[in-house]
C-alpha cells in the first residue's frame, strides 16, 4: 500500500528528448521518416530556429525523398516524391491567418496520398486531424534543443515507441 501512489506518473503518450546537434535532430527524424505511411500526421511546433525544418530534413531523408527539403516560404505546402510514387507533404502554416484560407488546403486529400508534416500547426488548430504526433521544439542553447513528443492515437503511440527506442540506442 502506498507505493504506487508515490511513484512518478509515467506518461506512455509523451516523451522528452534533448538533441545536442542538428545532426542528432536529423538522425532522429530519419528514423521516424523510415516508418511513415500515407495518412500519418506529424506536427512541429516551435519558434523560428527551433529546428522544425531541420527535423523535416531528416524525416524526408529517412523516408527516401528524391527531392531536397526547403522551407515552404512562398507556397504553403511542399511535396516530396519517392521512387515508388509515394508522397510526403511539408506544410508551413505560418502565413495562414484565416480559417477559410486554411480549409482550402484540403488535408484529407493530401493524407489519402501521403504523410504530412506541419510546421506552425497551432495556426490551423481546428484543422489538424485529431490523431497525430505532436513535437514541440524549444531552443535551449546554441546547439541544444528540447523536443517534447506527444502521441494522440494508437498509431502515434507506435511511432513514439520507435522514437523511444531510437533515443535509447543513440
Ligand atoms: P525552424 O524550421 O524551426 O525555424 P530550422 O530547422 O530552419 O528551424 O533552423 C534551426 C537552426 O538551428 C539551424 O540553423 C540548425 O543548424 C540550428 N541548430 C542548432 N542546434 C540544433 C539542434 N540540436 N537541432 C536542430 N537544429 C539545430
Ligand atoms: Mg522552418
Amino acid at each position: 500500500m502506498g507505493i504506487i501512489s508515490k511513484m512518478p506518473v509515467l506518461d506512455v503518450h509523451s516523451l522528452d528528448f534533448f538533441s545536442r546537434s542538428p545532426e542528432q535532430t536529423r538522425r532522429l527524424g530519419a528514423r521516424l521518416g523510415a516508418v511513415l505511411r500515407p495518412g500519418d500526421v506529424i506536427c512541429l511546433q516551435g519558434d523560428l530556429g527551433a529546428g522544425k525544418t531541420t527535423f523535416v530534413q531528416g524525416v524526408a531523408q529517412g523516408w527516401g525523398s528524391l527531392d531536397s527539403v526547403s522551407s515552404p516560404t512562398f507556397i504553403i505546402v511542399n511535396e516530396y516524391r519517392r521512387a515508388d510514387g509515394n508522397l510526403l507533404f511539408h506544410m508551413d502554416a505560418y502565413r495562414l491567418d484565416s480559417t477559410p484560407e486554411a480549409e482550402e488546403l484540403d488535408l484529407d486529400s493530401m493524407l489519402a496520398d501521403g504523410a504530412l508534416l506541419i510546421e506552425w500547426p497551432e495556426r490551423i488548430d481546428g484543422l489538424v486531424p485529431a490523431e497525430h504526433l505532436w513535437v514541440k521544439l524549444e531552443h535551449v542553447d546554441e546547439e541544444e534543443r528540447e523536443m517534447k513528443f506527444k502521441a494522440v492515437g494508437g498509431r502515434y503511440d507506435d511511432l513514439l515507441e520507435i522514437v523511444r527506442h531510437t533515443i535509447g540506442g543513440d
